[in-house]
């Protein structure tokens, strides 16, 4: 069968494959230790699972209008106030399935043949192919451990040109872990304002996973709201990743264009989903702040027992489930007949070899490092980094 260009295009999500090909050994009967895909390991609050079955007994079983029940954009609009002190109204809010289509919504309804779009490096897999399936060209930036993966406002200025279209910014981030401060982002902001022609896709899933202190949005800063698409959701704040629901806050035009484009493909997402959102927005926050206690303490955990592998250079993450270790030492290094040239080889060696699973940082375009997701028990933790170090001890 003869697929489309735009398809052959793309890569396979490379943190859904991993995770895929960790369930297959699994399901042989090899004991995995799966720190490769990014998922709260909590159950959803009891309250808001209460929601969904309520929201099932009567019959929340039809079409939602396409952006979302008025009353769930209504609580999103909350959260904003509440939360971020930003002002937005229903008609501004558009809830998709996931974060994930929020983020490719507003690309398809922003990008055009050749536009291009800045993507900080590290970044989260599927920016790229999300921005190529739109026909646009994906501009990387690179930031590496030394600057604490985050860019400079130099970095930022030297990458726009006539052409760009947006930025793409992850902040906690996925998969660093590195947070931008309300400072940072006033520098990132203060560039931006010299190019009115780019808009921001702030993309704000992990906000509530923040070590660091406040999370500072870069919408909040002068003149960024008017052209700023804010992303976020449920999935990680409130342990729903299955749930399907993420939105897009955005000036009138562009929610109003990724409303028509969601009309004509996927419509509103699950009903019953959207019920248990809004009790996640207005109901008891406190499993939040619980769920980030136990992600602040495995993160310490995590990061001192990667700081006694020789050979990793690791930096202490200020949000987000990921920590994002330089491996590049290892390259050249042999085990057996197997030698490690990159870190996807690094992340299939510590798959085979310690039955751990992790992801190779080259399609996070970081092919020095490479990402684990402690979004798991202290023990799961404590002996995926025993088996680690032991395999690095391996290699010669
Ligand atoms: N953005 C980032 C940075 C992510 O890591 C993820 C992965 N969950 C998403 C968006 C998508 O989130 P969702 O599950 O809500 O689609
Ligand atoms: N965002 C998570 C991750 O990076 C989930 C998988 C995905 O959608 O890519 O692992």
């Amino acid at each position: 069968m003869q697929l489309s260009a735009r398809l052959n295009r793309l890569a396979p999500s490379a943190t859904l494959a991993m995770s895929q090909k960790s369930a297959e050994l699994k399901a042989q009967g090899i004991d995995i230790i799966n720190l490769s895909v990014g998922e709260p390991d909590f159950n959803t609050p009891d309250h808001i699972k209460e929601a969904a079955k309520k929201a099932v007994d009567e019959n929340w079983s039809r079409y939602s209008p396409v952006p979302g029940y008025l009353d769930l954009r209504q609580a999103i609009c909350d959260k904003l106030k509440r939360e971020n002190d930003l002002e937005y109204a229903p008609t501004q809010i558009v809830v998709g399935n996931g974060a994930k289509q929020a983020v490719c919504n507003v690309i398809l309804a922003l990008v055009n043949e050749g536009d291009e779009v800045i993507i900080p490096a590290p970044y989260w897999v599927s920016y790229p192919d999300m921005v190529r399936l739109a026909d646009g060209t994906p501009v990387i930036v690179e930031a590496g451990i030394e600057q604490n993966f985050k860019i400079t406002p130099e970095q930022l200025a030297a990458a726009i040109t006539p052409r760009t279209r947006a930025l793409i910014l992850c902040s906690p981030s996925n998969p660093t872990g590195s947070v931008y401060s309300a400072a940072e982002l006033e520098g990132l902001a203060a560039v931006l304002r010299k190019h009115p022609q780019v808009v921001v896709i702030a993309d704000e899933i992990y906000e509530h996973i923040n070590y660091v202190g406040r999370h500072a949005s870069i919408a909040s800063c002068e003149g960024m709201k008017e052209r700023t698409a804010l992303i976020n959701g449920v999935s990680k704040a409130y342990a729903m990743t299955g749930w399907r629901i993420g939105f897009v806050a955005a000036p009138l035009d562009l929610a109003k264009g990724v409303n028509k484009l969601q009309g004509q493909y996927t419509s509103g997402p699950c009903s019953v989903s959207q019920k248990a959102a809004v009790e996640a927005f207005v109901g008891d926050q406190r499993p939040v702040e619980e769920m980030r206690q136990a992600f602040l303490r495995r993160k310490n955990l995590i990061v001192q027992l990667a700081k006694e592998i020789s050979g990793f250079e690791v930096n202490d993450p200020e949000g987000a489930f990921y920590l994002f270790p330089k491996c590049s030492s290892y390259f050249g290094k042999s085990c057996g007949t197997r030698t490690i040239r990159t870190a996807d080889d690094f992340a299939l060696y510590l798959l085979e070899e310690a039955h751990v699973a992790t992801v190779g940082g080259d399609s996070f375009g970081s092919p020095e490092c490479f990402r684990m997701s402690y979004a798991t028990s202290d023990e799961n933790i404590v002996e995926a980094m025993r088996r680690i170090k032991e395999a690095c001890e391996k290699l010669q």
